[in-house]
């Protein structure tokens, strides 16, 4: 079958590899389509990825069933979550298996069959076409609306989102249909283009203008939420510069920079609130799948469609930062 391989410094080749068995409590997937992460952008344009690719947002057939595994049958379509818990502990009994401590990552997914653990698996219903299915069942969804239900704590009627990438964007879709204003904030005219489209509030340029004062100034003294999902350390403290006193600040984007921030200042003397979302709760598919019948027109996120055999195009493209979701089809 064909897979992706990530050889580092962009490059990626599409190469013949035997198609992977499932073990015990795991399953095949035929991959109908896999979405590009911009979490998997590190490792495309550095140290590549020997063994495969980071893939992780996929969704397909079942071809296959690994020992002891139930409650799915060869041919059922699914949708997948990158994280799988142990099955076992306190929060996988709430299939909380982001906060499972034996969680297992899954990846090689821009492939035309991968390998996951069973109970990573969502079905999904004959409604939902393939490219929704992808979207609820990965970050793309998951983490605007995990965020949401963390927002919803806090009284928010403005939100900044301070980068505009699929996960960025996502917000700006989940955000709108609940009524928030949202600013997002972008270098890409491109990604803020789609912003608007997507219902934004209003858009800046990073570069045109300096975007706390902007944010404080439309929002009357800043926004009642600002999201970081650029991942980066300037934008980290631009959102607590940009947040008005009492004000939430969410962590979307991952990075590994260091922060300086002043206790006294930045938390204690505004009352700021400040946490980290990551991924969603396997158990929050429903929610989402709701979401999605009620109208939350997630579908629009996807802007570009490749088959597998032009992944290398699909990165090039991805990477270059003016695209919403782009995704692999995995017919070849
Ligand atoms: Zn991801
Ligand atoms: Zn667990």
């Amino acid at each position: 079958m064909k897979s992706l391989l990530f050889q580092g410094q962009s490059a990626i080749e599409v190469v013949e590899v035997p198609v992977p068995l499932p073990g015990p409590g795991q399953v095949a997937i035929d991959t109908v389509a896999s979405a590009l992460c911009g979490s998997e952008l590190h490792g495309y344009a550095g140290p590549g990825f020997p063994s495969g690719n980071f893939g992780h947002e996929g969704a397909g057939v079942v071809s296959a069933l690994g020992a002891g595994v139930t409650g799915l049958r060869v041919g059922d379509r699914v949708g997948v979550s990158a994280i799988a818990g142990c099955g076992h502990c306190r929060y996988c009994e709430r299939r909380q298996y982001t906060w499972c401590a034996d969680r297992q990552f899954h990846g090689s997914m821009h492939a035309q069959t991968f390998v996951t653990a069973a109970n990573a698996c969502h079905l999904l219903p004959d409604d939902v076409p393939w490219e929704v299915g992808v979207l609820i069942s990965g970050d793309a969804l998951g983490v605007p609306y995990h965020t949401s239900t963390m927002l919803a704590r806090y009284p928010v009627d403005t939100v900044a989102v301070f980068g505009l990438g699929p996960i960025g964007l996502g917000q700006v879709i989940m955000q709108t249909y609940l009524g928030k204003r949202v600013i997002g904030i972008d270098l890409s005219p491109e990604r803020r283009a789609l912003a608007e489209g997507y219902g934004a509030w209003r858009t800046l340029d990073a570069k045109a203008v300096d975007a706390v004062e902007a944010v404080r100034s439309l929002t009357g003294g800043g926004a009642d939420a600002c999201v970081e999902a650029a991942g980066r350390a300037v934008t980290a403290k631009q959102c607590f510069a940009a947040v008005r006193t009492g004000g939430v600040v969410v962590f979307n984007g991952e990075h590994q920079h260091n922060v300086e921030l002043s206790i006294s200042e930045d938390f204690i003397r505004r009352d700021i609130t400040a946490f980290g979302a990551w991924f969603y709760h396997f158990g929050e598919f429903d929610a989402m799948l709701a979401l999605y019948r009620q109208g939350l027109p997630i579908a629009r996120l996807v802007t570009h469609r490749l088959p597998l055999t032009s992944g290398a195009e699909a990165f090039r493209l991805f990477a270059s930062g003016r695209t919403g979701k782009v995704l692999l089809t995995g017919s070849g």
